[in-house]
């Protein structure tokens, strides 16, 4: 038998399976969707089964035996293996990375230099003989200092440099004690009387006969240690063995299990077209405003589709998958819930994945890659906020999750949800064409009104005499609401403010030297860092250009503004939070139930504060500046700053008390901002699409933007221009490419970057240009030490 593999080498200039002879004796274990190891040229590689034949048309003679199984149980179902084949297609990536982004992080491939010893120990230099004497081989890690030497014996052939895949030690084992079934066998082991640790333990065993129990809690309960329990083992008191158990995040405390609430007209709507179509891979668009119970209709749709024995899957962007969130969907469905998000171990998402493989569990409520759980039985995937550029992975595999999610419909029949208060305009356009079918909710769940929104002109301010980044009827609804014991919460979109080092005399700023960016400057360490390739250097005291001794720093965006604020309500407490605060792990559930228990007044922070936060005593939002995302170089910076606008003044007034936003703008005429004032979505959507037809973007076109890197200027020009030349031979004359031309940051990490964008509305030919892009990169270009990124349907350019 014949198994074809994929195999983790992304550098080989072949994309394709290749032929390796399973032996006899594992023929009967082998499934495709297992992973292997597989010798390839003169080191060994981790693969994937994706086929197992009967013939190959190479040489027999050369086809070499899988070296090792690396599973019991295939990683991947035959779905996902499909699946990397239409991702590989789709998003121009290397089969391996679409088959490695869907399996969790612990079970990729970790490779380790190692020495082999191809001679018998005599043979070999005497001060290496003790690190081959337990086992055939050592890692490189483990003899550094003997290099030379075994450089000289790796020349006279006795050992040999190899690379193996580390073993993966992600599986928890507790060690359970057996004690042994019956009294009698208890009785006839001999303990010396002065052994009285012994005695002891054997009292409790005697108490216990039969009981099996993890080692630490038999240490705990017998008040004894483990030596004394091997002692005891050793004379047959009990049994050892390793059970494999489940870390537990233990973010959750207890769970009171919470009943459905009953639905509005409204939701009951929308619920009836989702249960109605639960067979069938139709897509919704379900357009509800903040508030108007979306989650209440995912939850009921869930559990429809649990009645009918299928799983679901429930996106949310990684931001707002806050521990509310899972408390809510925790509180329906109890233990079936699997959750995976950043905030958890390489170990704990491991555990979480295993629970979905092993079918212990049936929802999964995850950010973007847990699209990819590996359910057999879909009934429905939702992805919550589906507007967020979160759900697009940024380097390859560049997928899309809601394109995965529809493809998985189609292979299982069963409906997608995509919900938001401020759809994208690709999908608002696929519903408007009846592509997707659209469900609407137009008014909070209990009808509590919008909050009343205020858009603040700055100009006016700076007219008034007031610089502060506080404008006056800002500044007194906070104190206002101060005084009645409200919450307020205060958010800044970070891009917007200084946070470089100038000098005052000649206006220098401190530029990183392997980037064209100015360094980050951060008051807590007094350092300043460069957030493209993490260089770093002490603030300097005087000028490196004029020498002068007047430099100025800025705080960091929110550190300015808690400056700021202090001095508009120098009693207020403030929490802040932003990247430097929330580095720590668990530091975001802390910020949140601190504000949530009422330990400060005033909550400050970026996009992070922008969703998922629901507490009743929001009373105030306060945007600090709208005009900063509105600038971005980006045709998408309308529809993000609409969409930010919107969900921030979500967090006001969600309960009893009713809320009030206010955002301070530079440009408070700006149809984003004052069709965000009222959530005016359809008219937002129709003046942005006129927009997007003037300028041609997306939805009306599809861009694909292509990024070349290399260490030298001259090179990368040379190759981005070539690359031009050839797209434009070989696409249609109704196609536009722009560029060649410099990245809007042309330097990082001392590499020179090149972009070109093309935008097409029908391009049949496209997909074998790309493919064909990228053979020309691997036979030639790469070599010269460049880089290639193709990027479809980017997120912003
Ligand atoms: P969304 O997901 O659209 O922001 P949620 O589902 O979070 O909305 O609902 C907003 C609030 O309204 C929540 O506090 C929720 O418990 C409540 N809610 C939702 N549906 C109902 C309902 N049918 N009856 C009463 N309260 C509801
Ligand atoms: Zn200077
Ligand atoms: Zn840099």
């Amino acid at each position: 038998m014949i198994a074809e593999v994929i195999v983790d080498v992304a550098a080989h200039p072949i994309d394709r399976p290749f032929d390796y002879a399973i032996p006899n004796k594992l023929e009967p274990l082998t499934e495709p969707g297992m992973r292997v190891k597989v010798p390839f040229g003169n080191r060994k590689v981790l693969g994937f089964i994706t086929n197992i034949k009967q013939t190959t048309e190479l040489d027999s003679a050369k086809i070499k035996p899988i070296h090792e199984l690396m599973d019991v149980v295939p990683v991947l179902t035959p779905e996902l293996l499909e699946l990397a084949k239409w991702m590989k297609e789709k998003t121009v990536c290397f089969e391996i990375d679409a088959l490695q982004v869907m399996i969790p992080a612990a079970l990729r491939a970790k490779y380790e230099k190692r020495f082999v010893l191809k001679a018998s120990l005599e043979e070999i230099a005497p001060q290496l003989r003790p690190f081959f004497a337990k086992r055939p081989f050592v890692r490189a890690s483990e003899a550094e200092e003997f290099f030379s030497q075994l450089k000289k014996e790796m020349d006279k052939g006795t050992i040999m440099a190899d690379t193996d895949i580390s073993q993966q030690t992600a599986v928890k084992k507790v060690r359970m004690i057996h004690i042994a079934d019956s009294l009698e066998q208890l009785e006839a082991i001999e303990i010396r009387a002065n052994a009285k640790q012994q005695l002891k333990l054997m009292e409790y065993m005697k108490a216990n006969v039969g009981r099996a129990i993890e080692s630490a809690q038999l240490q705990k309960e017998a008040g004894t240690t483990l030596p004394t329990i091997y002692s005891l083992v050793d004379k047959g008191a009990a049994s050892i063995s390793n059970m494999e158990a489940y870390r537990d995040p233990q973010l959750l405390a207890q769970i009171e299990k919470k009943e459905s609430l009953s639905l509005t007209p409204a939701q009951q709507q929308a619920f009836d077209a989702i249960r109605r179509s639960l067979d069938t891979s139709r897509t919704f668009l379900l357009h509800g405003i903040t508030g108007s119970g979306k989650t209440e209709i995912y939850l009921q749709s869930i559990d429809q589709v649990l009645k009918a024995g299928k799983e679901a899957i429930m996106l949310v962007p990684e931001i707002s998958l806050t521990p509310q969130m899972t408390v809510r969907f925790k509180e329906r469905f109890g233990d079936m819930v699997a959750v995976l998000h950043s905030g958890l171990s390489a170990g704990e998402k491991y555990d979480e994945w295993r629970k979905i493989q092993r079918g212990e569990v049936k929802v999964v409520v995850g950010a973007r890659s847990a699209i990819f759980a590996p359910f057999q039985n879909l009934g429905l995937i939702i992805l919550d906020e589906e507007h967020e550029s979160s759900y697009k992975q940024d380097d390859s595999p560049r997928y899309h999750a809601r394109d995965v999610a529809i493809w998985r419909s189609e292979f299982h029949q069963c409906p997608v949800i995509l919900g938001s208060a401020t759809p994208s305009l690709e999908s608002y356009a696929r519903a408007q064409k009846g592509v997707y079918e659209l469900l609407v909710l137009e008014k909070r769940a209990q009808n509590q009104p919008l909050p009343n929104v205020e858009i603040i002109d700055m100009r006016e301010e700076l007219k008034k005499g007031n610089r502060s980044m506080f404008s006056v009827p800002l500044a007194d609804a906070i104190r206002e609401r101060l005084e009645k014991k409200e919450q307020v919460v205060l958010f800044l979109n970070k891009r917007g403010y200084s946070s470089f080092v100038l000098c005052r005399d000649c206006g220098t700023v401190m530029q990183c030297p392997n980037c064209d960016i100015s360094l980050t400057y951060h008051r807590s360490t007094e350092m300043m860092k460069c957030h493209y390739c993490g260089y770093d250097e002490k603030v300097p005291t005087t000028c490196p250009e004029c020498e002068s001794q007047h430099i100025r720093f800025f705080g960091t965006g929110t550190q300015k503004v808690e400056e700021e604020l202090a001095k508009v309500v120098p009693e207020a407490r403030v929490l802040r939070m932003d990247v430097d605060t929330t580095r720590n792990k668990g530091a975001h559930e802390k910020i949140l139930a601190a504000f949530g228990e009422g330990k400060a007044d005033i909550l400050l922070g970026t996009q992070m504060i922008a969703k998922g936060l629901d507490f009743p005593n929001i009373t105030l939002v306060g945007v600090l500046s709208a005009d900063t995302t509105l600038h971005l170089p980006d045709f998408r910076a309308a529809e993000k700053t609409y969409q930010l606008l919107t969900q921030v003044s979500g967090r006001a007034g969600r309960d009893k008390l009713p809320g009030t936003v206010y955002i301070q703008s530079y440009t408070p005429e700006h149809y984003a901002i004052t069709l965000a004032k009222d959530q005016l979505f359809e008219p937002f959507y129709d003046q942005e699409m006129a927009m997007r037809r003037a300028s041609g973007y997306p939805p009306y076109f599809y861009v694909v933007n292509i990024q070349f890197t290399h260490e030298d200027l001259m090179t990368v020009s040379e190759y981005a221009e070539q690359t031009v030349r050839y797209l434009n031979s070989q696409l249609s004359p109704s196609t536009i490419i722009i560029g060649p031309s410099a990245s809007l940051i042309a330097r990082v990490n001392n590499r020179y970057r090149y972009q070109c964008l093309i935008k097409y509305k029908k391009e049949p030919k496209l997909s074998e240009v790309l493919q064909q892009l990228i053979k020309i990169y691997r036979t030639e270009w790469l070599r010269k030490g460049a880089t290639l990124s193709i990027d479809m349907n980017p997120t912003s350019v």
